[in-house]
């Protein structure tokens, strides 16, 4: 099958500690919607969960390709690399705008696995994707920020030892933009929960360990503040591109493992005397999702490259996301629809594949939200909103 494949010998190695975590373990994780710890255990005693570390902090210092190889490789395996992503992403935060002094207590400590950074606190109930409108609020009193508020769809909180926090440090009504007044603060959750923070899990229809966070004068020492305060939101921002990347990746792979399960279960599932893979009405749904999927893994692979060489790439994080998430959601769709009855029997894995997938059509970012993007940023057009 042709398809891009960078670090070969880092897919090799991520397949192989797959294969020692098969479907029923992840059938029965869905089922029991419990935390995969012994595979997080797994990835990260193997390193691949700092690939994006630098070596002067002990990471593995490589390329953001190789971490989309790492992902790709979890889901086209069957995994559910969600439970785990984020530790990867989310230390840009740190590494990009922390003080030397952060850098050095966290980052070292984030690449071993001694510590876990993978909660990222953005979104609440009342602001949704109109981020700008949050209402968490942390005002200075003494030495320590004082975060009252509320935080909903917040992942892997009780599987963290750190949580990163963005709070309104300045009321929107009081700065210049909206943009303006966000801080980004570092919460340590082994300390905040019980004294301040209320940990709610949300039940979902997938099983992605998501939650309420409920903050009451939350107490947060100052120099847990992330880069300046007021500049948050750009902090956020500039993460974005990664994480975008990444989840593409993720949905590249989805999409190979939705293409391969149909693949063989039409060649061997035989009806009317023949396999149900010799009908072109079977054939071509599964063609066509793998011309969109190797389509979109090329954007990737461009988002990627560019990211890698330090190009501005925000549009190209936007559409491979959106490409990726597309061909994946297709994917799972004709996957389900070759299988007949048996894809909605939980034995064959394909519905929670197919229920894990359709997230990233809503999270991180929204498919209508990155159409409005290009809408108005490559294309000139005017501003809805
Ligand atoms: C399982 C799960 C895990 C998540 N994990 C995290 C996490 O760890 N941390 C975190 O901060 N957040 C997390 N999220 C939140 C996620 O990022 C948001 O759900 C997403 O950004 C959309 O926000 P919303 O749900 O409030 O939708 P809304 O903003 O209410 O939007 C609802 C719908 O309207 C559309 N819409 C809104 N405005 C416009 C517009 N102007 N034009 C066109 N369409 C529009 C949106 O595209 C969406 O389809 C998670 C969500 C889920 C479901």
């Amino acid at each position: 099958m042709p398809e891009q494949q960078s670090h070969p010998e880092v897919r090799d190695a991520v397949a192989r500690l797959c294969a020692e975590y098969p479907d029923e373990y992840w059938r029965e994780k869905d089922r029991d919607k419990a935390y995969p710890t012994e595979f997080v255990q797994a990835l990260t005693d193997a390193g691949y969960l700092s690939v994006l570390i630098p070596e002067a902090y002990q990471g593995a210092g490589m390329d953001l390709a190789a971490a989309c190889a790492v992902l790709e490789e979890i889901q086209r395996s069957g995994a559910n690399g969600a439970a785990c992503h984020a530790q990867m992403y989310i230390m840009g935060t740190l590494l990009r705008h922390g003080s030397d002094a952060q850098k050095q207590k966290y980052l070292p400590d984030i690449a071993s696995g001694a510590l876990r950074l993978q909660a990222f606190g953005v979104t609440e109930p009342s602001s949704g994707t109109d981020t700008t409108r949050i209402k968490t609020r942390a005002h200075l009193d003494g030495d320590h920020y004082v975060v009252s508020g509320q935080k909903v769809f917040i992942s892997r909180v009780e599987h963290s030892d750190l949580l990163l926090l963005l709070v309104r440090t300045t009321a929107r009504d009081e700065v210049e933009k909206p943009t303006q007044g966000m801080s980004v603060l570092l919460v340590d959750l082994r300390e905040a929960v019980g004294n301040g923070l209320t940990v709610r899990p949300l039940e979902t229809m997938l099983n992605h360990a998501t939650t309420e966070l409920f903050f009451d004068k939350l107490r947060v020492p100052v120099e847990n503040l992330v880069g300046e305060e007021g500049k948050g939101f750009s902090y956020i921002l500039d993460g974005m591109n990664a994480e975008r990347i990444l989840i593409a990746a993720e949905c590249i792979g989805d999409a190979r493992w939705f293409i391969d399960r149909a693949t063989q279960y039409a060649r061997e599932r035989e009806v009317f005397g023949a396999s149900i893979g010799k009908n072109q009405g079977i054939q071509f749904p599964i063609a066509r999702a793998h011309v969109q999927t190797e389509a979109a893994a090329l954007m990737v692979d461009k988002a990627c490259r560019m990211f890698d060489a330090g190009e501005a790439c925000g549009s190209e994080a936007n559409m491979s996301k959106l490409l990726a998430a597309d061909a994946s959601w297709a994917a799972a769709d004709m996957c389900l629809q070759t299988h007949g009855g048996y894809g909605f029997t939980v034995e064959y894995d394909v519905e929670r594949k197919f229920r894990e997938t359709r997230l990233y059509q809503v999270a991180p970012i929204s498919t209508n939200l990155i159409l409005s993007n290009i809408a108005t940023h490559v294309l000139g057009l005017p501003k809805s909103f």
